[in-house]
Formats: C-alpha cells, structure tokens, sequence
C-alpha cells in the first residue's frame, strides 16, 4: 500500500505546490482578521523542492530569453527609495557623524566603524544597490592590478550601447542575430568518454583545481577584453557547470555576433594572472603547524619561533622577475553558433543553458563507476590545501600568514566553498548576468508572471500596506506541523487550478502562445 505522506507529498509536486512551505501570520489592519499564509520555501535545488526549484529555473529560462534578442536599448531607471530605505540611510548619515566627532576628538572609534558596518548591511538587505562611502584604498602599496598583462588585442573605445548590429538580407528583411558559445578549461590529460582520466598519474589536477578556483576571474577577463575587441558594451547572460572531466564550462548567450575567427583571437589573448604568494611546496605539515602568538597577533614560525610574513609582506615579495602563482586560461576547443530571436534553436539553447540550475554542482554528473569516484577524490584531495582566497587557512602550510590571520587556523580546515566537495572549485555564483542584459531584475521578472497571474484570474491585488506579515514559530497555537502544511498547499493548488482553468476557458483564444504554458506562475 502506498505510504499516505508520501502520496501527499507527491500530489503537491503534482500541483505545483512547494513541499517546504512557510507559514506567515497575515494580520488585516482594517478588520483585524488574522489568515494563514503558506508561503512557498523559495529554494533553488531539485533535491530540496522539487517545484520552487523548476520554477527558479523557469524564471531564469524567461530572464535569459528577454535580453537575448533585445532590439532597443533597456533602459535601466532605479525605483524612487522606499520610507524604510530612507531611514537606514538617515541612520548612516548620523552614524558617521559621530564617528567622524569621535575619531576628531581622539575617541575610540571601534565600536562606532561596527555599527556603520552593521547599518551599511541593513541598507544592503532593505534593497538598496552599492554603497554610500566609496570602498576604502587598500592599504597595499604596489600593485597587484598593474601586473596584469595587456592582452594582444586591438583596442577599440567601447561605445555605451548594448544591441549588436543589424544585418539586412536581399530581400530586405532585417536580422539581428547572437550568439551562443560554450567555453571549456584546457586539458590536464587525457580522458575517456567517462570523464575519467587515461593515466591519472599523469592528469594535472593542481592546474585543475587552481584553474576551477580561478574560473570566474577568467570570465571577468573575456567579457573586458570582448567589450574592448567588439567596441560596445557587450551583454551575456551565462551559466557555468562542470563537464563529465569534473572541469567548470560556461554556457553564454551573448547579444549581438562575432565571427569564431575573432572569437579564437580574443580567447587567445584572455587569460588570468594570479599575483599570489608561492604555494608549489608545503613548509609546514600537519604535524609542524605554525603557532598563534595571542599577544601580537601573529603565526610562528614552530621551528624559529620567528613571526612569519603577513600576507602584505608576502605579496611585496613578489618580484618584478618572479612568475604569477597560476595563469587561468581558457581551452582551445569552443563552440559557437549564431541564434535568430525566437527560433527553435534559441529555445533550444535556453534549454541547455538553463538544464543544470537546479542541480548542485557536484551532482551534475554523479559517479557511477569507481573510476569515477576515485577521479573526484583525487581532485578533491588536490583543492584540500589549494589555498583558495588571500583569507584562506591554507596559506599557513606555505609560511604565509592568511590576510586576517585569526586564533584557529589550520590548512585542510578551511571554511571556504571552494574546498566543499560539491562545489569542485567552483564557489561562485552558477549564472553570471551582465547588468544591462534585460533591464530587469530577477525579483521584476518575478513580478511580471505574478501581474500575469493576477490578470488572467481578474483578482486586483489589495493594497499591502493593508497587511502585517509575521512569522509563525513552533509553539504558536496556530503553527501547523509539516504534514499539515503539505495538506493545506495540496487544497490550495487544486482551488488554485480549478480557478485557471476556468479563466482560461473564459479568456480561450485571446492569450498568446507564451502565455498558456503550464499554470506554473505565480
Ligand atoms: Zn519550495
Ligand atoms: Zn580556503
């Protein structure tokens, strides 16, 4: 007999429904009535909840397809400050004055710098872009920037549009296609069409990891020097995920074209210098760890007892002769392909683009074999004490004290993404969205299908200010245990079902073919 949770639980992913709803408390400031809200969990992973997951990827899917084949200019005009953004800023403003009396008067200013950190959050996470002090000057003295290479490119000013060119047929129809390109790493060996390699001794999983480490810096690279190659501010909206090798590529829909000719010269010429300090040899295993001095707040040497360089030191003492750390390039083999707006092949190429997102990156391409699993311990084993950022704990097994060197610090023991094994690497963000590629955020485009909904089943959205929205924690006499909650959304859905169903009836013949897909929305 099926287990009846179970059937529950599939009914709601039947629906459409969220499998880890939250419930909110939604007060009516002007009757006073109380209501239980289920609120969807909002997650991105398939293997957390299945639906909000397919519906992150749909959202995504229609983000990627709107700034695709743009044919005038987004605009981009931020929203007036909401009252609560205002207020966060007002509350900075007060704060830096006393700091700045304080630190006149040669007070202590400690506290007064935390809370200005602690405000400057706040107006972050109240939706508020940028911040209102330009970043501080580092306090290094050379450098690390003026080390990057000029790339061996032409040189054009970039123009500030963002649509490509128009291409005009005999015919005198007009075109404007774009591109897709998918971009690997280079090769550290030879692989088998498992992924494994065909002599893992001989496989470079050092280059791999570093180059997997330093994977979004590279494409930071390619989109400036395309911008500089192609004279315009070029757009993309991109997804990276790892090949069978276990190695990042990166799908990018790019708006507007360029011949492969030109695309080779530009991957040619990209590539990224990591200024770091040397890290080919250990200096101190685990056994002899450098050791915390509490009173000057240094790591020492465990033989000499002597204070080893802080990270500044170490950088200063790269010299002009000296090599970079690690050089992070691109593969020779790429793919490109020209796609017209609204073909079946820009479906297709959203499909692939967007196909991963909700899995992790590690179980992109789970192992089936032993080969395989022993191909993602070795890799693992090589990111264990990469050191993957000026911050990380590794730097101790190379003499180097981390920037911010803390009390705790032990190479291998890293808290970094990038040593996690489902991350392969790669800590950075899965889709990588150029600023100007739709004129739109995700939360607009998540507002459109939402206006979408709500006119297609004649509901006028009431007025929020109306509504107070708080919380319901275990313990309150309404919180509604999992099971429950699942109950209610499957009710919910099938109301929620019956109601489209019947609008569209309604409205049959009068919405366009984008609009009657799957009822999946809100
Ligand atoms: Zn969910
Ligand atoms: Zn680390």
């Amino acid at each position: 007999m099926p287990l009846a949770r179970d059937v529950v639980r599939g009914l709601a992913v039947e629906h459409g429904g969220c499998i880890r709803p939250v419930q909110l408390r939604r007060v009516d400031l002007e009757t006073g009535q109380a209501e239980q809200v289920l609120v969807p969990c909002g997650h991105t992973l398939a293997a957390v909840c299945p639906t909000c997951a397919e519906r992150a990827k749909t959202l995504r899917a229609a983000q990627c397809r709107e700034g695709w084949h743009l044919d005038a200019e987004p605009t981009i005009t931020p929203d007036a400050p909401s009252d609560t953004q205002r207020w966060w800023i007002e509350l900075r403003a007060e704060a830096q004055q006393h700091r700045d009396q304080a630190d006149a008067a040669g007070q202590d200013i400690g506290d007064l710098d935390e809370l200005a950190a602690e405000l400057d959050e706040e107006i972050t996470s109240a939706g508020i872009r940028g911040k209102v002090l330009p970043a501080r000057p580092a306090r290094r003295h050379r450098s690390t920037r003026r080390r990057q290479d000029a790339p061996d490119l032409p040189r054009r000013t970039v123009e500030p549009r963002t649509i490509g060119k128009t291409f005009t047929a005999p015919d005198g129809k007009t075109f404007r296609p774009s591109m897709f390109i998918t971009l690997t790493c280079d090769s550290y060996g030879k692989v088998a069409a498992d992924g494994t390699p065909a002599d893992p001794d001989a496989y470079d999983y050092q280059r791999a990891a570093r180059d997997a480490l330093h994977f979004a810096a590279l494409f930071d690279r390619l989109v400036q020097n395309l911008r500089r190659f192609l004279g315009y501010d070029v757009q993309y909206f991109a997804t990276v995920e790892p090949q069978r090798r276990l190695a990042p590529h990166v799908h990018v829909a790019m708006r507007g074209t360029l011949s492969r000719t030109a695309l080779r010269q530009v991957l040619a010429a990209t590539y990224h210098q990591v200024w770091w300090p040397p890290a080919h040899e250990a200096k101190h295993d685990d056994e002899h760890l450098p050791a915390w001095h509490e009173p000057s707040g240094n790591y020492l040497d465990p033989a000499t007892g002597e204070v080893l360089p802080t990270w500044d030191d170490a950088l200063d003492a790269i010299g002009p002769d000296d090599e970079p750390l690690h050089v992070a390039r691109f593969g020779p083999k790429f793919d490109a392909q020209g796609v017209l707006a609204c073909s079946k092949d820009s479906a297709r190429c959203i499909g692939y683009l967007t196909k991963y997102l909700t899995k992790h990156v590690a179980d992109c391409h789970q192992a089936q074999t032993d080969a395989q699993a022993a191909h993602a311990e070795r890799l693992a084993d090589a990111l264990r004490y990469e050191p993957c950022s000026p911050t990380c704990a590794n730097w101790l097994r190379y003499g180097v004290q981390p920037r911010n060197a803390r009390q705790g610090m032990r190479p291998g023991r890293c808290t970094g993404k990038a040593h996690r094994r489902e991350y392969l690497g790669y800590a950075g963000r899965r889709v990588l969205v150029s600023r100007k590629w739709s004129g739109k955020t995700l939360a607009d485009h998540r507002a459109d299908r939402k206006a979408w909904l709500l006119e297609t089943l004649g509901i006028t959205e009431p007025d929020p200010a109306r509504y107070t929205w708080a919380p319901v924690p275990p313990g309150d006499p309404d919180h509604m245990p999992p099971a429950q909650r699942l109950l209610h959304v499957v009710a919910d859905r099938q109301k929620w079902h019956a109601a489209l169903t019947s609008a569209r009836a309604r409205a049959s013949g009068e919405l366009g073919p984008d609009l009657s897909a799957t009822g999946r929305a809100a």
